[in-house]
């Protein structure tokens, strides 16, 4: 069965590289049915925060990726990997090594000056026949693990193909400091064994860690999982993604109006294709992801893109669903809602042209106050040529049908009795209506105020 996991480090915001990795793994999961683990790798406490782990939380849950397994904190399995390591120490695939930080800064410096890569120099590791030094009295070890000495590691990434490295490029490893707290890669190591992970994907900034891990596995007896590295999201211009390039948080897209769909779509499509189809359901995605489609070059992020889908969720999203993510921002902004037009109708003459929940938002809010038109743009539209127009349209809108219809209808008989153009007409009524000059057709928004706004609206300026 397929096991695959998250294992994000609480260390800031879900940003969107996590959150595609994420969506990786959860769809791997889901397609063949088995199961995904979510793993907070907190062991870094000076970086860890709560809020970081709440923010990861968040995330997965604003776009749905709900793990089977979990959350597994690694700070609650501190006895496990210490149980490892002992373990480990006991096997003899691991030993003590006593040499004290300036030491293995100092080996390192003298590698450095012959032209060789620094690396640890083997004085504490055990070897048939070989005599260790003496223990320094009262010096606390570190465990490092025992690597292999030659040959090499070589895994088949799901994403990049075959990689090989050789023993010789790896250290032997601390795999537990002097206060015994175990390091990075043994964490992972533990975990990916003792959760029977099958399917290891991940950023390839970890690419370097995986002989390492799989090194420690070996040791272990532990089944290997497959391991996939994804290349990074880039900017459109081509630097790693930062501030510049807009949000990095996952959690700042819902606060700019966008919807969970058009992210995870967006994401899904950000180094994995399936033919030319942009626009797909997760439902569609879980049934169609693969390993094999993922790409091996970095990924652009597109904001206009993202936009772009958001806007087609929109529209197809339901007005009622829209209202709830629509109303309160509208109650921030001091809307009034009595006598003023149903939300749901104001949403569905808004959302075509909107690529944001807030930006619907922003453009209902006409509705929901009182209008305040600027008294020079008032002058320059409500001349007195058009005050009569103006006066035979609200008398017109007394007895009229209430419809878009009726209403663009009666607009066009006024305008040919006074000899006028259609934005002789609109202007200033969307003006005197709605306080702004630029609105959806303004048949449309009058049907939407009804006749008695409109009328006492209108009402004020033809005396
Ligand atoms: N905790 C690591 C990170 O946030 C991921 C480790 C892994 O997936 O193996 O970058």
């Amino acid at each position: 069965p397929v096991r695959t996991r998250f294992a994000p480090s609480p260390t800031g915001y879900l940003h969107l590289g996590g959150a595609r990795t994420a969506l990786f793994s959860w769809a791997y999961a889901r397609h063949f049915g088995g199961t995904f683990i979510l793993r907070i790798e907190d062991t870094d406490l000076e970086r860890s925060t709560p809020e970081a782990v709440q923010a990861i939380l968040d995330g997965m849950n604003w776009l749905g990726l709900h793990h089977d397994e979990g959350p597994f904190y690694q700070m609650k399995r501190m006895d496990r990997y210490r149980e490892a390591v002992a373990q480990m120490l006991e096997a003899g695939t691991a030993y003590h090594c006593y040499c004290t930080p300036e030491e293995v800064e100092a080996m390192r410096e003298r590698q450095r000056a012959i032209g060789e890569k620094p690396r640890y120099d083997g004085t504490w590791r055990p070897e048939p026949g070989k005599t260790l030094p003496a223990i320094p009295e009262g010096r606390k070890p570190v465990v490092r693990f025992k690597n292999p000495l030659d040959g090499e590691v070589t895994w088949n990434d799901v994403v990049k193909g075959p990689i090989t490295i050789s023993n010789r490029e790896l250290d032997d490893l601390v795999i537990a400091r002097p206060d015994g707290t175990p390091t990075y890669n043994f964490c992972v190591a533990i975990d990916d064994w003792d959760m029977k992970i099958t399917h290891v994907i991940r950023g390839d900034d970890h690419v370097n860690n995986t002989p390492r891990q799989i090194n420690i596995l070996r040791a272990l007896g532990a089944p290997l999982p497959e391991y996939g590295h994804v290349p990074m999201i880039l900017g459109a211009d081509g630097e790693k993604l930062s501030k510049r390039h807009g949000a990095v948080s996952v959690m700042e897209y819902p606060a700019q109006g966008y919807l969970p769909e058009a992210m995870l779509n967006y994401l899904a499509r950000l180094g994995w294709s399936h033919g030319d189809d942009e626009i797909f359901s997760m439902e569609q995605f879980r049934e169609w992801f693969d390993l094999d489609h993922l790409s091996k070059s970095p990924a652009q992020f597109n904001p206009e893109k993202l936009a772009w889908l958001n806007n087609h969720y929109i529209k197809q999203a339901d007005n009622a669903c829209l209202e709830g993510l629509v109303r309160p921002l509208l109650e921030k902004d001091g809307a009034k809602f009595e006598g003023n037009p149903p939300m749901q109708s104001v949403i569905a003459l808004m959302k075509e042209r909107a690529n944001t929940v807030n930006e619907i938002a922003d453009a209902a809010m006409l509705f929901y106050r009182e209008p305040q038109p600027d008294p020079a743009l008032l002058t320059q539209h409500v001349t007195d040529a058009v005050k009569p127009a103006l006066a035979q349209f609200a008398e017109q809108c007394k007895s009229v049908e209430w419809s878009k219809a009726a209403l663009a209808a009666a607009m066009k008989e006024v305008l040919a009795a006074n000899k006028l153009k259609m934005p002789q007409l609109a202007m200033p009524l969307r003006l005197i209506i709605t306080g702004q000059l630029q609105t959806p057709a303004i048949d449309a928004v009058l049907e939407l105020f009804g006749r008695e706004v409109v009328l006492s609206r209108l009402q004020k300026f033809i005396g």
